[in-house]
């Protein structure tokens, strides 16, 4: 039996992903603002410094300085008439603050695995605000707000999710973590049936142009075929995973962006 954090564990792939950890006998720890069906459940709002601080001290409280996977789900997508800047706080401080403080929990498993809810939207999105990705690197998290704020949440969605995916990619590879036993990857998924798309689909502005989205499979995503990969991304067979972006997306970053991935890479000169 694993002990395995979710957060986001309310709704959506965060509830599917705990149910099925729960149904292979896991230990769940869920952190959502709302009371998730897990085997503990932490309420915490994780857009606010105060609120990431109190999950994870509330986490290392229910798994006793040993954590053996987590999965950072909570997130919120773009609307017209919701800030940036709370996307820029949420999706992305709320992510990688709360891995870096599980960082030596994770690490006194011996075999812990992290993995980050990206976004097909990441290469999917035409003209996405670089100087977003760009300022959220820096990791002032008020500097990047005020971008966030300018960006506009509809365009700041695929930001965070690049720069999650880039700040996940840097840091997998390293001494600290995969050195230490903790496999961190990200998956990408596409347009997934949960509230988080329902929103998106309710809104007068947005709704009529998600449904344009080309999708080759023909239909959209079912969080319980996301919270299979991320449970098999978790298992003890997935271990050669090291910083890797998984796109499950019913084929539409493969029918946009068909020959951008793989590349060749230059000689170095
Ligand atoms: P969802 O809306 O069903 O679930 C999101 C959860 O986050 C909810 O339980 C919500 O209460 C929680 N949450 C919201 N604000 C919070 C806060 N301030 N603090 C703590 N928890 C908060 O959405 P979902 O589709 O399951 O999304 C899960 C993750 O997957 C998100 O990071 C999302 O960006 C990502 N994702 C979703 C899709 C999709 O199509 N559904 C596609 C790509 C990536």
């Amino acid at each position: 039996m694993k002990t395995i954090a979710i957060t986001g564990a309310a709704s959506g792939i965060g509830r599917a992903t705990a149910a099925q950890l729960q149904s292979e006998g896991h230990r769940t720890i869920g952190v959502d603002v709302n009371k998730a069906d897990t085997t503990e459940s932490l309420i915490a709002d994780l857009s606010t410094p105060d609120g990431r601080k109190a999950a994870v001290d509330g986490i290392l409280e229910h798994c006793d300085g040993k954590l053996d996977g987590f999965v950072p789900c909570a997130g919120l997508s773009g609307l017209p008439d919701r800030p940036g800047s709370l996307l820029v706080s949420l999706n992305y401080f709320g992510t990688v603050e709360m891995i870096d403080g599980l960082h030596d929990a994770l690490a006194a498993s011996g075999e812990a695995s992290v993995v980050a809810l990206s976004s097909n939207s990441t290469t999917t999105a035409p003209g996405l605000p670089m100087q977003l990705v760009e300022a959220l690197a820096t990791g002032d998290e008020e500097a990047a707000r005020a971008v966030g704020d300018k960006t506009g949440s509809i365009m700041a969605y695929p930001a965070t999710k690049m720069a999650l995916a880039r700040w996940l990619r840097e840091r997998a590879v390293k001494e600290e973590w995969i050195g230490r036993g903790i496999n961190m990857n990200a998956i990408a998924p596409g347009k997934t049936e949960t509230a988080m798309v329902a929103e998106g689909m309710a809104d007068p502005a947005i709704g009529p142009h998600m449904d344009k989205f080309p999708m080759p499979i023909g239909r959209n995503g079912k969080p319980e075929e996301i919270a299979s990969l991320i449970c098999f991304l978790l298992g003890p067979t997935a271990r050669f995973f090291v910083g890797s972006v998984i796109f499950i997306d019913g084929g539409t970053d493969a029918l946009l962006r068909t020959n951008d991935f793989p590349t060749a890479f230059p000689i170095p000169s």
